[in-house]
């Protein structure tokens, strides 16, 4: 079994750094509408596609260039000449107006409701997720300046301040500082909810009165105000340090970066080693919500059977939602979907420990997430764009389906 640290506290990797420019974004059109298309110009910061929903930020070309591809999955921007950007028109409103300007230039608004208490989580969401330390830390001012527009939304009677235990942090004026044991998976949402606000909230939903948003949510907020263009970036823990990284950047440029190589038969994880999902090419980019990137050699990555399920209830203890992932897993397994409704599968936080603990190593996180693709597919949702087979890596031995 591949074994790590389940610690959250701050493992010191220096300031951010902004990774090179690359020669093409792919950027992620996952949940988008484009209205652009093959051959057009752009400039850093044009919006080039529209959110399906209502509470997610409309996408926008980190980099002046000419689309050379869409797909129904990604846009292609060949990236060239000096940077240019398409400035924006400083945003003086509050409340609903100020949220739908920032819906406009990128940002996701659906925490971004008016409450009377808001979270601010500052716990590292999976071991080895260090950026909010070093932005609390380096980047406290533009940090503060997203606070300050997302007070002028929410409007809070009481703010909260989640940071784990043991790490440093300053709480900004006028929030408590709420200390949380320093264990995976204390970060994640609903748990620093619970710690705080007392109640249990499904994932994705906020609590009573309240709403919750990350400091990496701040900081980008922070980022339009100073930078004065729309979002086109995110921020990673990248193997071991920060980085500031375009939108759509490849991941295979990213790994240039670190400097890694990556061999045959590697993954390529976005994300934390818990949550991640392995990208399908070196060519995937980014999206806004990328807080990591790991390179997994054979012998690291978790491996997986497809032994069945030997009832031990090793998972069930060790599920922060009190929930049977071993039972969900076989309602997966033999497409009973709507069976694994009735065991509560949408309270599973898809923090993966059941995955890495289950006795007879079976892919229990992938399971419960076909299980809830299939059950959206069977609520009407649209069918997420994939790319073509041909462009998949080759499976490679033990690979998990994400
Ligand atoms: S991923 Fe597994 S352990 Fe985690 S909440 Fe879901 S069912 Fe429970
Ligand atoms: S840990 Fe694995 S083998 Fe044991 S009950 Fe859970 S799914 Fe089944």
């Amino acid at each position: 079994m591949t074994t790590f640290s389940f610690s959250l506290h701050s493992t010191e990797t220096g300031p951010l750094a902004t990774t090179s420019r690359p020669d093409v974004l792919h950027i992620p059109l996952d949940g988008m509408t484009p209205i652009l298309g093959v051959g057009d110009q752009v400039l850093g910061g044009t919006k080039v596609a529209l959110a399906n929903a209502d509470d997610e930020g409309d996408m926008h070309a980190a980099f002046a260039g000419t689309i050379r591809a869409v797909h129904s999955y990604a846009m292609v921007i060949e990236v060239q000449g000096k940077e240019r950007v398409s400035p924006l028109e400083p945003c003086a409103d509050t409340g609903d107006q100020l949220r739908s300007w920032l819906k406009d230039k990128g940002v996701c608004v659906r925490h971004l409701v008016k409450a009377a208490t808001l979270i601010l989580n500052a716990v590292p969401p999976e071991p080895g997720i260090s950026i909010y330390d070093t932005l609390l830390r380096d980047h406290r001012k533009t940090v503060e300046r997203g606070l300050e527009i997302v007070q002028r939304i929410v409007e809070p009677n009481a703010m909260y301040l989640a940071i784990a235990k043991g790490n440093r942090a300053n709480a900004f004026t006028n929030c408590t500082v709420v200390h949380i044991p320093p264990v995976y998976p204390n970060g994640l949402d609903p748990l620093v909810i619970r710690a705080i606000t007392h109640q249990e909230v499904l994932p994705g939903m906020l609590p009573d009165n309240g709403t919750i948003l990350s400091i990496k949510d701040l900081y980008l907020i922070g980022r339009i105000m100073e930078t004065g263009r729309s979002l086109t970036e995110t921020v990673m823990t990248i193997n071991t340090e920060n980085h500031r990284v375009a939108v759509g950047t490849p991941v295979g440029f990213l790994a240039s970066q670190i400097p890694v190589t990556v061999q045959p038969g590697d993954r390529v994880v976005i994300g934390g080693p818990l949550r991640g999902l392995t990208a399908v090419n070196l060519e995937q980019g980014v999206g806004k919500t990328a807080s990591g990137l790991q390179i997994l050699h054979p012998d690291e990555a978790m491996k997986t059977t497809d032994k069945f399920c030997l009832g031990c209830g090793e998972c069930e203890r060790h599920c922060p939602a009190r929930i049977m992932p071993g039972l969900i897993s076989r309602c997966a397994e033999f497409k009973q979907f709507k069976r694994a409704e009735t065991y509560h599968i949408h309270s599973c936080m898809e923090c993966g420990l059941c995955a890495y603990w289950c006795t007879a190593g079976r892919p229990l996180l992938q399971y419960i997430r076909l299980a809830k693709y299939e059950l959206a597919l069977l609520a009407g949702a649209a069918l997420p764009p994939r790319p073509a087979a041909e462009t998949l890596i080759k499976s490679q031995s033990g690979d998990q389906p994400c």
